[in-house]
């Protein structure tokens, strides 16, 4: 049985929205600083003609479809034009859903948002 690796890459991003529901300071329009971490696993690639061989994947590819698919979307975006309810939770759930099956043959294991210095969400793949 071969080894099964995890790894990720790290995302930046700046976004605007409010919380409609919420009762304190984020019920108004505010903007964040997004550090968003993608991890995947898998089995490192053994065939020598693929030119992701030795790796889970190419950490550019995955920087082009996370880039692609979440950041051109959310990046200086509004993100209450995206979500009724733009929590970091409802956001972990909708960019595990764009990424799930877009990183062949490794697995999405993790989507982690951190929000501010000290407020994050984490999603995690059920095993
Ligand atoms: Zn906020």
């Amino acid at each position: 049985m071969s080894d099964i690796i995890k790894m990720g890459r790290v995302f930046w991003f700046e976004a605007a929205h409010h919380l409609p529901n919420h009762e304190g300071l984020c019920r108004s329009v505010h903007g964040h600083s997004y550090k968003l971490i993608i991890e995947v696993e898998g089995p490192v690639q053994p065939n020598f003609i693929n030119p992701e061989a030795g790796m889970v994947m190419d950490y550019g590819r995955l920087k082009k479809v996370v880039t692609g698919l979440v950041l051109d979307r959310m990046d200086h975006a509004y993100l209450n034009d995206i979500f009724p309810n733009p929590t970091a939770e409802n956001m972990v759930i909708y960019i595990a859903t764009l990424l799930k099956h877009q990183l062949v043959p490794a697995i999405l294991t993790k989507v982690e948002l951190w929000e501010t210095r000290n407020s994050y969400a984490k999603w995690e793949s059920q095993k």
